[in-house]
C-alpha cells in the first residue's frame, strides 16, 4: 500500500498562538515538535480576522469563555495580532502532535508537554495554552482548509 492510502498517514494543523509568539517560544515549540519526526508541509504567519477565529472555534460558540477565546486567538489580549500556522504530515500525525502538545488545561497537562511547560490559566478562566493541535481527522481537514490554500501545502 502506498503511504498516502494508509489511513494512519495524516495531516494535522498546528497554530502557535499569540501567547506562544509573545513569549518567544517558537524555537522551543518547533524543537519539541521535531521529536515526532513528522514533515512540515505548510507554514505561514498570518493575522487572524474575527471571522477566521470564529470559524476555527465554531464548536465552542456556546461556551462562556468563547468571546474571550476569540480575542485571545486574534492576539488582542497579548497585543501580538498574529499566529504561526503549520501543517505536519506523517504516520499518526494527529496523535503524535496532541501527545507532545499536552492536555487542553495547562494545569492538567503533563508537565513536560508543551502546554504543561508553557501554558497558564488567566484570571478570566481562559486556558492560554500556547499551541493549537487538531483533535481528529475530520477536524484536521476542516482546519487546514481554513488556514491554507491548497497550493500552500507542499506534500
Ligand atoms: N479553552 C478554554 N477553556 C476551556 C476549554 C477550552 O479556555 O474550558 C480554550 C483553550 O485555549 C483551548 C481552546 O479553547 O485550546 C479550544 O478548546 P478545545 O476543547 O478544542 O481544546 P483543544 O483541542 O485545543 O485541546
Ligand atoms: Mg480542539
Amino acid at each position: 500500500m502506498s503511504k498516502k492510502n494508509d489511513s494512519s498517514f495524516q495531516q494535522t494543523l498546528v497554530l502557535i498562538k499569540p501567547d506562544g509568539l509573545k513569549k518567544s517560544l517558537t524555537g522551543n515549540i518547533l524543537t519539541r515538535l521535531s521529536e515526532t519526526k513528522l514533515n512540515i508541509v505548510g507554514a505561514r504567519v498570518t493575522k487572524v480576522s474575527r471571522k477566521l477565529a470564529e470559524n476555527h472555534y465554531y464548536h465552542l460558540r456556546e461556551k462562556p469563555f468563547y468571546p474571550e477565546l476569540i480575542l485571545y486567538l486574534q492576539g488582542k489580549i497579548h497585543k501580538k495580532e498574529k499566529i504561526l500556522a503549520l501543517v505536519y504530515e506523517g504516520k499518526n500525525a494527529i496523535k503524535k502532535v496532541r501527545q507532545i502538545a499536552g492536555a487542553t488545561n495547562p494545569e492538567e497537562a503533563t508537565p513536560t508537554s508543551i502546554r504543561g511547560s508553557y501554558g497558564r490559566i488567566t484570571t478570566k478562566g481562559v486556558y492560554e495554552n500556547v499551541i493549537h493541535a487538531s483533535s481528529n481527522e475530520k477536524e484536521a481537514q476542516r482546519e487546514i482548509k481554513l488556514w491554507f490554500k491548497p497550493n500552500e501545502i507542499i506534500s
